[in-house]
């Protein structure tokens, strides 16, 4: 048996990196959005951005920085002073009556409506916290190098076509299975991290993975204080491209107001590793040109511990994530029909609207996407960090399950025919976005790879691409495709085909980011699935003073 290579070496301990020491005194400030090319400015003064909300960022700046930012025009407000031995919590608190208890505990900042910031006066944060309050870990890392300023994925009129493939797997995913994994889940009573049971729920996912006849492990993580969890990882091995993976996500830990002893957690989040656990059923016979990665996370509750570890991890082995679906309460219909809201971040718009498209073709179920990096209150987030593109997939933001992490959020409580659409939906994006090997079609060309060059014309502006790749075994030629919109609205540059394994496409406009995918096509025209796709910058900004 060939070794796991999802799974990192050793056991997975939570990254703490120090802040980088910069020359005075280091505040904790509110960057405020709002000024054209926030992003680039932030990076070419290197200031330490540690995370983005909806209105503005955080960071850990020195007076020098402070001072350069303002002079810029950006609002920089100091919310804390020498945070470097402090830890904060990113609180979701939507009633007044959190935020004035934890008020009394230490420093409160409201940063939205309904997000706090919290630090206690003394000990640690989340011994103040209920334990079915929403929090996690303001991050240390910087994540200023991934800063950019994404084009927004203009989505209207967008041409989507059926899959017969995708669409026959999507039929196979069942009600009566789902209904099942939700109450094996939920008959364990809790699934809360810190209660025994946490580990049988780990190996209950497991055994389910392992009599699909999958590659499937867990993955333990160290939280501290003694205590750790596990992830459970199964993994379809891309053939084509054996590193760019494909993630669908839930976690299954629960919690309630005594999550000890009864924490059911059914819509929370039994329901979306019921999705991962049937998605996993369906696909893994079928061999992929990318690596589909099925995952159920392990404290999510105490603040994403499985998936800070999982994608931090990720991003230190090299692998590449094409598209992250995290599913996470997605049973609880307050009125039907439902729909299934999403939440993205700018970069990761391209996925939501892949989803939704995939929701109305293959399940008749609509999604009402919002773009929202304040929505951090799940793996998804764990991803963003990371620079990875990831969505949620949730029955509606803000909540509106009665039950949420309390001790009713039983299995009767839920919509079996709504979460058989979510799963649906879920499935057709992640093979969509894995490619279903096809038997008697040309191999799918691999390592395309590109660079460009920039000049001036009449026309203002413009860029040259030169693509190129090794030989695809069998290929007649190849077809090029670009798009302005990353995996969306392919459109094919070549009129005839390319007979080479090399392509220029020249005199495109340099502002704009461009993507491009290609395919080999045999002799009697049969087209392969596309290539990896890569992305060409615009011309670079100016760099700042
Ligand atoms: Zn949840």
């Amino acid at each position: 048996m060939r070794t796991l290579r999802f799974l990192f070496p050793g056991i997975l301990v939570l990254a703490m990196s120090a802040p980088a020491l910069g020359d005075g005194p280091v505040s904790l400030v509110r960057i405020e959005k709002g000024t054209a090319g926030l992003e680039a400015i932030l990076k070419s003064e290197a200031v330490t951005v540690v995370q983005e909300l909806r209105t503005c960022y955080l960071g850990r700046l020195d007076r020098e920085e402070t001072l350069a930012l303002r002079r810029r025009g950006i609002r920089v407000l100091i919310l804390d002073r020498e945070p470097a031995s402090k830890t904060y919590l990113l609180v979701r608190a939507d009633s007044a009556r959190t935020q004035e208890a934890l008020a009394a505990k230490g420093l409160v900042v409201v940063l939205e409506p309904g997000l706090l910031l919290f630090r206690a006066a003394a000990g640690e944060a989340a011994g103040f916290l209920p334990p079915n309050v929403a929090r996690r870990r303001l991050p240390e890392a910087s994540i200023t190098a991934g800063l950019r300023t994404y084009p927004g994925t203009a989505g209207s009129g967008r041409a989507a076509v059926v899959d017969v493939l995708i669409e026959r797997l999507v039929e196979r995913v069942s009600d009566t299975n789902l209904r099942a994994y939700v109450r094996s889940l939920t008959d364990l009573k809790t699934r809360y991290t810190y209660s025994p049971n946490s580990a049988a729920a780990a190996s209950l996912i497991l055994n389910h993975f392992l009599r699909q006849g999958m590659n499937a492990a867990l993955q333990p993580v160290v939280l501290g204080g003694g205590n750790q969890t596990q992830n459970v990882v199964a993994e379809i091995t891309g053939q084509v491209y054996p590193d760019d993976v494909v993630l669908v996500c839930a976690h299954y830990d629960s919690t309630s107001q005594s999550p000890s002893t009864l924490a059911p957690g059914a819509d929370d989040n039994a329901s979306g590793t019921a999705a991962v656990m049937e998605a996993a059923r369906i696909l893994a016979p079928y061999p992929m040109d990318f690596t589909v990665r099925f995952v159920a996370f392990g404290a999510e509750e105490q603040g994403l511990y499985g998936s800070e570890a999982y994608a931090g991890a990720m991003k230190i082995s090299g692998e590449r994530v094409v598209g992250v679906v995290n599913l996470d309460m997605i049973g609880y219909a307050d009125r039907m029909p439902e729909d299934l809201d999403i939440v993205v971040n700018v970069q990761s718009d391209w996925l939501g609207e892949k989803l939704s498209l995939d929701a109305a073709l293959y399940a008749g179920l609509s999604v009402n996407k919002t773009i929202d990096p304040s929505m951090i209150f799940s793996d998804h987030a764990s991803f963003w960090q990371n620079g990875f593109p990831a969505l949620i997939g949730i029955d509606d933001e803000p909540l509106m399950n009665p039950y949420y992490h309390g001790t009713g959020d039983l299995p009767g409580t839920l919509n079996y025919g709504f979460l058989g659409q979510a799963a649906k939906t879920a499935l057709a994006t992640v093979a969509g976005l894995g490619q279903l090997v096809k038997s008697g079609y040309p191999q799918t060309p691999s390592d395309l790879s590109g660079v460009s060059s920039f000049f001036s014309s009449f026309l203002g502006k413009r860029k040259n691409t030169y693509l190129s790749w090794p030989k695809t075994p069998g290929a007649a030629g190849y077809n090029i495709y670009r798009t302005e919109s990353s995996h969306l609205d392919y459109q094919k540059v070549n009129d005839q085909l390319v007979k080479q394994e090399r392509f220029s496409d020249r005199g495109v406009t340099s502002g704009e980011y461009h993507y491009y995918v290609i395919t080999a096509v045999d002799a009697a025209g049969l087209e392969s699935n596309f290539s990896r796709e890569i992305e060409i910058s615009p011309l670079p900004a100016k760099s700042g003073s």
